[in-house]
């Protein structure tokens, strides 16, 4: 539906305005609240190209450097729309993680992920159940917070189990009290990407690491290093040696992994098996 959809089916010609209910049955609340902000020429007229950014509707290329240099601005930390948003966006573009983690937590906060409440909302699936306990809808708050089976994970850090995060109904409230009250929100960044990224492998039917190894890689990876372990056993399965050792964060989880696999035979070699 989408693909073939165009402007005007979002606009009630006979109202001369925007279709609320279709508008917000289409789009994410944030997108519909920008749409809806748009006003509409009250008469039919036919469609002409223009240019927003100068008053005719014309593009000159001092308009057109302009909005460029204006774009830039707007993508520099603390430099976000004035909106009410604007503490949040600072705190948020000033944490010190990795740039995919502060997007993540970027597109979260307007609830613009792909949660199953919004897909449902988009008519692109039909049921907005939660996956891991099939008893709840799953909107981002819920899928990155509220999900019971994720109950063990914030049992473990005590300064995100607090009633003031437990309380909150939307992803946006939830952030704004780990920001404001400074509850370790670099690495609550980090494990909010790590429970996005664990709820799509789990998507997949792939397997996950638990909610203690994601908690521990992800305060490994906010020190910018890796925990490797290397267990041998003996032919009945019984452990014979084994060694827990943080190296440097390497570019890749693959390299990780080799340098994980050479400790291996290091140590295996040093007890001389
Ligand atoms: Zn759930």
């Amino acid at each position: 539906m989408l693909a073939e959809s165009k402007v005007n089916k979002l606009m009630d010609q006979d109202r001369g305005g925007w279709n609320r209910e279709v508008i917000e049955a289409t789009l994410l609340p944030f997108e519909a609240e920008i749409v809806q902000k748009i006003p509409l020429c009250n008469t039919n007229q036919p469609d002409t190209l223009t240019w927003p950014f100068n008053p005719n509707g014309e593009y000159t290329v001092k308009s057109g450097y302009k909005f460029l240099q204006t774009e830039l601005q707007n993508t520099r930390p603390g430099q976000s729309d004035g909106s009410r948003l604007n503490p949040l966006w600072q705190s948020m573009w000033s944490l010190t993680v990795p740039s995919k983690v502060r997007n993540l937590t970027w597109r979260a906060v307007p609830n613009s992920l792909p949660a199953k409440q919004n897909l449902v909302k988009r008519k692109i699936i039909q049921g907005d159940g939660c996956d891991v306990c099939h008893d709840n809808r799953e909107d981002v708050l819920h899928a990155l917070y509220k999900c019971p089976r994720l109950e063990a994970l914030w049992h473990k850090v005590p300064t995100w189990n607090h009633s003031s995060l437990r309380h909150v109904t939307s992803f946006i409230d939830l952030l704004g009290c780990v920001f404001a009250e400074n509850r370790e929100p670099e690495l609550f960044s980090m494990v909010i990407w790590a429970l996005w990224t664990r709820r799509n492998t789990l998507k997949l039917g792939k397997s996950v690491g638990t909610l203690d190894q994601l908690l521990n890689q992800a305060r490994d990876k906010l020190q910018n290093c890796a925990g490797i372990g290397v267990v041998i056993r003996n032919k009945c399965g019984q452990a014979m040696v084994s060694l827990s050792q943080r190296i440097p964060l390497p570019y890749s989880a693959v390299e990780v992994e080799a340098l994980a696999a050479r400790r291996g035979l290091e140590l295996a070699l040093e007890t001389g098996f």
